[in-house]
């Protein structure tokens, strides 16, 4: 690969042979009768070519392209750079690379932004669909939040399987002889085996409340705001810390999509109310258990009717 300077910007050349075509290359100079100007590019190639300085020739893969003051160019060694432009030469070289980047940085914002419209228009659906983000996250935080009639037992028992991101329903039982027999068997010590662990069930996709995969996060302050501001700015006009921030986020942006349709999946399965109707094996009190019902009963009505729009 060759990335060499033409006219006001670099372009990206795949052959020496290309290189050699251009009308102001030379691939054989005397450096005592050429000064060398500048560095306008850079090669990383697959075979060994010879350094262009007759006094020199060394064979090498990975070079830099030079200006004469006259404007004939050359292809140099790392070694040659030094000796021919002194110190200079890693100014110059590392403004040359500096410029290559910026312009690369500067292209691939461009281009995401010409053809941002699509994914502002996904990232909008996925959002405001009837069984989309936006009602995925208001019923992830009415739940942990105990909102919206949701009991308050009920909230801290889910929160507790957030925080232990396990979704299994268990309850613990006063052991009998039999089971203690069985359980100091398997090896658990005599002290530990009062109680036995029985699991009732398991929350599909509890992960759906994990805060990697926080929807708010993910399609709103991380792609619908920035999409829109992206659409304004003037990309050209960028310093370079801003345009470093904007190449890192439309490299990221396909990426944070690909999340937040998986949380949103997550979320989908998590608050189907057959997955939900798991929420009444656990344990609680006869009042708890009648207003967790009148709330699942609710939930159902609601998710049907969004369902079929
Ligand atoms: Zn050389």
């Amino acid at each position: 690969m060759i990335r060499v300077k033409s006219g006001g910007s670099y372009v990206t050349i795949e052959d020496f042979s290309d290189l050699e075509a251009r009308p102001r290359f030379i691939g054989k100079i005397d450096p005592k009768d050429k000064d060398l100007e500048d560095v306008i590019g850079y090669y990383i190639l697959p075979n060994d070519i010879q350094c262009g300085l007759t006094s020199c020739r060394t064979k090498h893969k990975k070079g830099y392209v030079a200006v004469t003051k006259d404007g004939i160019e050359t292809n140099i060694g790392h070694k040659c750079g030094k000796k021919h432009f002194g110190l200079d030469f890693d100014t110059k070289q590392r403004a040359m690379r500096a410029a290559v980047t910026k312009q690369i940085r500067q292209e691939t914002v461009l281009e995401f932004q010409f053809s941002s419209h699509d994914m502002q228009e996904e990232v909008y659906t996925l959002l405001n669909r009837p069984l989309g983000a936006k009602l995925i996250h208001k019923l992830n935080s009415e739940i942990i939040m105990r909102s919206r009639g949701w009991p308050e037992y009920l909230s801290s028992e889910v929160s507790k399987m957030v925080r232990n991101r396990d979704g299994r329903i268990t309850e613990y039982k006063l052991a009998t002889e039999r089971d203690q027999d069985l359980l100091i068997a398997s090896g658990v010590k005599e002290e530990n085996a009062k109680l036995v662990r029985n699991e009732l069930g398991e929350l599909a996709s509890i992960e759906a409340l994990f805060p990697e995969n926080n929807l708010k996060e993910l399609l709103i302050s991380g792609l619908a705001v920035r999409l829109a501001e992206l659409d304004n700015i003037e990309v050209l006009a960028l310093d370079g810390i801003e345009l470093k921030k904007w190449y890192d986020w439309c490299n990221d942006a396909p990426r944070l999509l690909e999340r937040a349709i998986t949380a949103l999946n997550l979320g989908l399965i998590f608050h189907s109310p057959e997955n939900l109707a798991l929420l009444k094996l656990l344990p609680a009190k006869s009042i708890d258990k009648k207003q967790l019902s009148t709330k699942l009963a609710a939930h159902e009505k609601y998710w049907n009717k969004l369902a079929t729009k």
